[in-house]
Order: C-alpha cells, then sequence, then structure tokens
C-alpha cells in the first residue's frame, strides 16, 4: 500500500508492519519536546462545535506514544518520524521542523486507514512556500482566514502574505490616520441597487490574533501595502496626498488607475512612516512588502510638485521618481529593521536611484523580472502569472469555470520552476515560490477555498520535494481529497492539465 502524503517526503523507508491506527479513538500522548507544536496538533483533532467537523479523538489513546526529541543536527526545517507498532518517534531541529513532521502524522490520522511502520526523513527544496491573499478587492473574515493558514499548514507552507490595501479598501488601522479605515475602508457597489458600501478592516486584535494563530503553525505573515499606485482608498480618506486634489473615491471598479500618491508632496512620507510604525509593531516577519506594481505617471506628469520634484533630483523622466520614492521607502523600513519586497516592477529603476540589492523581488509577470533580478544581485520569489501561480485564474479553459483573466492548471502549479534558465550562483538567491489570489471576483471565501485547492497543494509539493513525480501526486491526489473534504473545504475536482 502507498503512503499518501503531501508533499512527498525525501525519503520513505516502509516496513512489513503496521500502526493500525484506525482502531483508536484517541490521539497518541505526545511526550518530550515541542510540546507547543503538540497542543496545536491536539487543537487540530479536538471535537468542535462549529466547521470544519473534522474527525476528532475524543481523548488520548495512552498505549500509543509520540515521542519529540530535540535534535541539533537535523536542518531548520527538517523532520524525522520512526514509525513503529506502537509507538511514533519523531525528531526535528526546532519547532518548525516538529510543526511539519506533526502535520505529517495528521494527514495519515485524517485518512483513518492502516500506517505502515516507516522511517520517514524530510526536509525542503525552497525556503519562502508562500500563499497570497488579496483582502482588499474582498474583505475575507477573521474566522475564513484562520482555516485557511490551518490548511495551508497542512502542505507546509509557511508564507502568508497578506495583500491589506489597494485601491477598492484599506484594512489596516493606523492609529495617526484614522480616516484611513473611517473611509478608506468602505466603498459604495454602484453596481448594486441601492448602492450599499461594503467593506470593513481588520482591527490590531484581529491582526495580532491572526498573527499569533499562524505563528503557532509555522507561518510568517508579510503584510502588503501598496506605495505608491494602487491607492484610490488611500487618496479618498487624504485628498491632499495626490496630484490634483480629487475629489476622490474608494473604487468600486477594478483596473489601473491613474491616480496615485503625488511624488512631490513630502506628506506621502509622513503617511508611510506611520503605516510601517504600525507595520512594525503588528507584525514580527522581518518583511514588508510595499507593491510598486502598475504606477502610472500620468498625474505626475502634469502636477507642479511633481515637476519641480524631478528637477530637484535631477531625474531625467517621470517612472524615474518612482524609483526614487521606492528607494526612499526601502530605507525607511530598513530603519525599522525591516526588509522591503516589491512586485518585479520596482526593478525598473534609474541609474541615479538604484534599488538596493537586499530588495526582495516577487516576478509576477512571468518569470523575467526574476531572472533580471537575480542577474543584478537580488533575492527572488518566484510567482509568475503565466506558470499556476495566479490561482483566481481559471483552473481550465472553460467559460464556466469561474476565475478571469487567463487559466492555471494544477499541473503547471506543480511543474513551475522557480531556477529555470539560472546559474548556480543566480539559482541560490531564488528563495522560493509563491501562490496568489486576487480578489476582484473572487467575493466568498467558499469560492476563494474553490480556486485554492487542489492548486496550492500541487504547488506545495512542487515547492518542498526534491523527488517530484506528477502521476504519483495524481494518484496520491485522489486520497488526499477527501482530507481536504474532511476539512471542510471546497475543492475544484476537474481535469489537471
Ligand atoms: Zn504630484
Amino acid at each position: 500500500m502507498p503512503f499518501t502524503i503531501i508533499p512527498e517526503p525525501a525519503l520513505i523507508r516502509k516496513r512489513d508492519d503496521f500502526l493500525e491506527f484506525f482502531e483508536y479513538t484517541g490521539l497518541p500522548v505526545i511526550e518530550g519536546d515541542f510540546q507547543k507544536e503538540a497542543s496545536v496538533l491536539k487543537e487540530q483533532f479536538a471535537p468542535r462545535a462549529e466547521p470544519p467537523h473534522s474527525p476528532a479523538f475524543s481523548g488520548t489513546d495512552a498505549a500509543r506514544k509520540i515521542v519529540c526529541k530535540k535534535d541539533e543536527a537535523l536542518k531548520v526545517e527538517a523532520y524525522a518520524l520512526a514509525i513503529g507498532r506502537e509507538a511514533i518517534e519523531l525528531r526535528a531541529g526546532c519547532g518548525r521542523g516538529a510543526y511539519h513532521g506533526l502535520q505529517t502524522l495528521r494527514q495519515l490520522f485524517l485518512s483513518g486507514e492502516k500506517i505502515p511502520c516507516a522511517h520517514i526523513e524530510d526536509e525542503p527544496r525552497f525556503g519562502w512556500r508562500g500563499f497570497m491573499l488579496d483582502a482588499s478587492r474582498y474583505f475575507y473574515t477573521v474566522p475564513f482566514i484562520k482555516k485557511l493558514i490551518d490548511a495551508l499548514s497542512l502542505h507546509h507552507i509557511n508564507v502568508f502574505h497578506w495583500h491589506l490595501t489597494d485601491d477598492q479598501g484599506w484594512r489596516l488601522p493606523v492609529p495617526e490616520y484614522p480616516l484611513l479605515t473611517d473611509i478608506g475602508s468602505k466603498r459604495v457597489e454602484r453596481r448594486l441597487s441601492g448602492a450599499p458600501s461594503i467593506g470593513g478592516f481588520y482591527t490590531e486584535d484581529d491582526i495580532r490574533e491572526i498573527v499569533s494563530y499562524a505563528s503557532a503553525r509555522h507561518i510568517e505573515v508579510v503584510p502588503e501595502i501598496d506605495f505608491p499606485g494602487h491607492a484610490s482608498a488611500i487618496l479618498a480618506a487624504y485628498p491632499g496626498l495626490g496630484c490634483t486634489g480629487g475629489p476622490y473615491r474608494v473604487e468600486d471598479r477594478f483596473g489601473i488607475f491613474d491616480d496615485v500618491l503625488c511624488a512631490g508632496n513630502d506628506a506621502i512620507f509622513g503617511l508611510a512612516d506611520a503605516v510601517f510604525n504600525t507595520l512594525a509593531r503588528l507584525f514580527p516577519s522581518p518583511y514588508v512588502h510595499i507593491g510598486g506594481d502598475e504606477v502610472r505617471v500620468t498625474r505626475w506628469s502634469r502636477c507642479p510638485k511633481c515637476n519641480k520634484r524631478l528637477a530637484d533630483t535631477g531625474l531625467k523622466n517621470m517612472p524615474e521618481l518612482q524609483s526614487w520614492i521606492t528607494v526612499k521607502l526601502v530605507s525607511m523600513l530598513a530603519e525599522k529593521g525591516k526588509t522591503a519586497i516589491g512586485w518585479d516592477e520596482v526593478l525598473e529603476d534609474s541609474p541615479r536611484y538604484m534599488l538596493p540589492k537586499e530588495v526582495v523581488i516577487m516576478s509576477w509577470r512571468g518569470a523575467d523580472g526574476g531572472k533580471a533580478a537575480v542577474k543584478r544581485g537580488h533575492p527572488v520569489i518566484m510567482s509568475p502569472n503565466t506558470e499556476g501561480c495566479y490561482l483566481d485564474y481559471r483552473n481550465c479553459d472553460d467559460v464556466e469555470e469561474p476565475g478571469q483573466w487567463s487559466v492555471s492548471t494544477v499541473y503547471q502549479s506543480y511543474s513551475m520552476n522557480p531556477v529555470a534558465g539560472m546559474s548556480e550562483s543566480e539559482a541560490a538567491l531564488v528563495m522560493g515560490g509563491q501562490c496568489n489570489v486576487w480578489s476582484e471576483i473572487i467575493y466568498a471565501g467558499r469560492i476563494a477555498e474553490y480556486m485554492i485547492f487542489p492548486r496550492i497543494v500541487a504547488f506545495a509539493e512542487n515547492m518542498w520535494t526534491f523527488r517530484k513525480d506528477f502521476a504519483n501526486f495524481a494518484q496520491k491526489l485522489t486520497v488526499h481529497r477527501q482530507r481536504l473534504d474532511m476539512l471542510d473545504l471546497v475543492q475544484y475536482r476537474g481535469r489537471l492539465k
């Protein structure tokens, strides 16, 4: 009988015996190190009143044990499992590895089938295995985000990139700028009769709850604030930060808009400073994503302040002003101990204000941005929209499938190679990859689930394993789908290629 573990572990050696887990109603006693991680596994199997109604263990099974041991020889996310007839030994170098090992066991327990005695050794291929959720175009609830984070962690995804601001809504409370949430978090949907106002924002308590929930599951939460484009919600709240002074509104249309933050107004850096202070206080991650994508210079060109800035800085043209802003934001973050991440547009810099090498480039317009970035010595995260990383695209080429723009198949999510066409030294700069869900038309957590699963499952195996094999994955998926069902996740069930 094959082992159904996703992502595929680095090494599995089976023996003839079995841990006949399905006969037991209790979760094994978990002894030794890593009790924090063990308590999360217990929580995951605790009976609950609300969905997801995953199979629960009614208590503990005193005859079975999971013995957790710290083993300094193992790398940071690595773990080893020795599954015997009555006991399982889990070794890991730190909590991250221990958590991954326990999630591998969680998969086996969820299936409730015979578990072969075996020795498993495992470690990831890439260190950044990310997932991005756009909470601006659609405002997802805290319970949904927690459910999603828990499901991601079952597959060893370790970064949750939280897209918190955009033209259609600002979701982060900033004490010095209360109108960002008072005005910027709500929009009027004019397509609907009665023009209802929709939206919302996360309170500091909400954010702390999500960060701590993710951290217990060894997922790092990376916030994104989009500067200087995708700024309609900011401008609706503080019209003085735009070139024309408005009037502006929180957008209910989708697309790229001419109105962006005024490059000639120093007050935009006052705003950025307050926002970064809030982020530094609430998010322990060393990274802050500053967006930087899809910035139009239409307004800058006709703005006296922006033209004065251009003259003062000695830059050649308006697009170079964006790199001037980006470099300033990057150094402001550095002073707060944070490293900036930007979409690949930030690479289009000016020779006068070169992007510092530590800025991480997230390659989304295909892989070209990432390939150019490693040549310049930047760390890179690959998230090409052309290769299965955009989960708001349709699962297959069928107009009856939900999704926008294009197609990303499960097979593509499985196949994207973040280091394709790179030399060894270039590939060493690739931190890993990421899948993104933009939520223009994903207006419910249930629809998001359908777009995310099982593509993220394929992507997780792609980023983690050294032993990729799509045929094997497709076979494992038939078993794994039942686990996703148990976690009450809606999933796409059509063709994979
Ligand atoms: Zn301006």
